[in-house]
């Protein structure tokens, strides 16, 4: 198992600090987010230091996401929220402030204090296509 000695979620996922577990694998854990965007903000992380998604083994991150309808389900279900988000930062840029990848399970209400911007753009003449070309090439 692979660990960064420097990695505030390695730490935890060695059981290192403490925090509130909800479900451990041999490759996964989920444990309360201790500065919840809403109350039952949950984190899924693999427990392998993976910096950020693109780097992580196809399996393993399979082995770690099988968890995530399970950890919606019970998420919904304890606090009985309308919806729920569930959210990656992958990078700094992108709001990644610890680089361990780790996925977010926020509960949505009506009155929440979390909401962002979706500024739907569009696109220029050919512009998708030629994105997706690009994009095909590289999977
Ligand atoms: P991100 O900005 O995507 O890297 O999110 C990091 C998340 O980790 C934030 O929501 C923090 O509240 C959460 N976090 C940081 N340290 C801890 C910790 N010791 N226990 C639980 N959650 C943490
Ligand atoms: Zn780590």
């Amino acid at each position: 198992m692979s660990r960064n000695p420097d990695c505030i979620f390695c730490k935890i996922a060695a059981g290192g600090i403490p925090s509130t577990k909800l479900l451990e694998t041999e490759e996964a854990l989920a444990f309360m987010d201790i500065g919840p965007l809403a109350p039952g903000h949950v984190l899924l992380i693999p427990k392998e230091h993976y910096e950020t998604l693109d780097v992580m083994p196809a399996e393993q991150a399979a082995a770690m996401l099988s968890h995530l309808p399970s950890l919606v389900r019970a998420v919904q279900a304890a606090t009985g929220c309308e919806g729920i988000n569930v959210l990656q930062n992958n990078g700094a840029i992108a709001g990644q402030l610890v680089p361990h990848v780790h996925f977010h399970v926020i509960p949505r209400d009506p009155g929440g204090t979390f909401t962002f911007n979706w500024p739907a753009g569009a696109y220029e003449d050919g512009q998708m296509d030629t994105l997706a070309d690009a994009i095909r090439k590289e999977l």
